[in-house]
């Protein structure tokens, strides 16, 4: 993965960026209800900030489900095609089966905008593997 054999970590971020652009933002104190400004413009208060965020995540998980579903189906169409590693691909298929179904659930069960519709399952094909 990105993180060059090392796990993945949570530390301190330096700096909040701007959930609209992704630039660095600077707190504004003096006001009642402090806001965030970024370099090109946004201005965004702390429970505007919340709501974008969590629309982003939810946007970028999305995302990821849809390629974790897409994978699933390319390893199905793979197995069908032959000429490949069935063990490995079928290992694949397990894996990528096995994390969609987990962010599924995630995003049914957060709904981080309110909303639910991550209705249909991710179709795990043959029983048998
Ligand atoms: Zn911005």
């Amino acid at each position: 993965m990105s993180t060059d054999g090392n796990e993945y970590t949570l530390n301190k971020p330096d700096h909040l960026t701007c959930p609209e652009c992704g630039g660095a933002l600077a707190k504004v104190e003096g006001d009642p209800i402090p806001k965030y400004v970024c370099h090109i413009g946004h201005v965004l208060s702390g429970e505007a900030m919340l709501e974008t965020q969590a629309e982003t995540i939810e946007r970028l998980l999305e995302s990821a489900l849809a390629m974790l579903n897409e994978r699933c189906e390319l390893c199905r169409q793979l197995l069908d095609d032959g000429g490949y590693d069935k063990h490995r691909i079928e290992g694949l298929l397990r894996d990528a089966t096995r994390t969609a179904e987990w962010l599924r659930e995630f995003l049914n069960d957060s709904k981080p905008t309110g909303r639910s519709d991550y209705e249909g399952r991710v179709d795990i094909g043959p029983t048998n593997l």
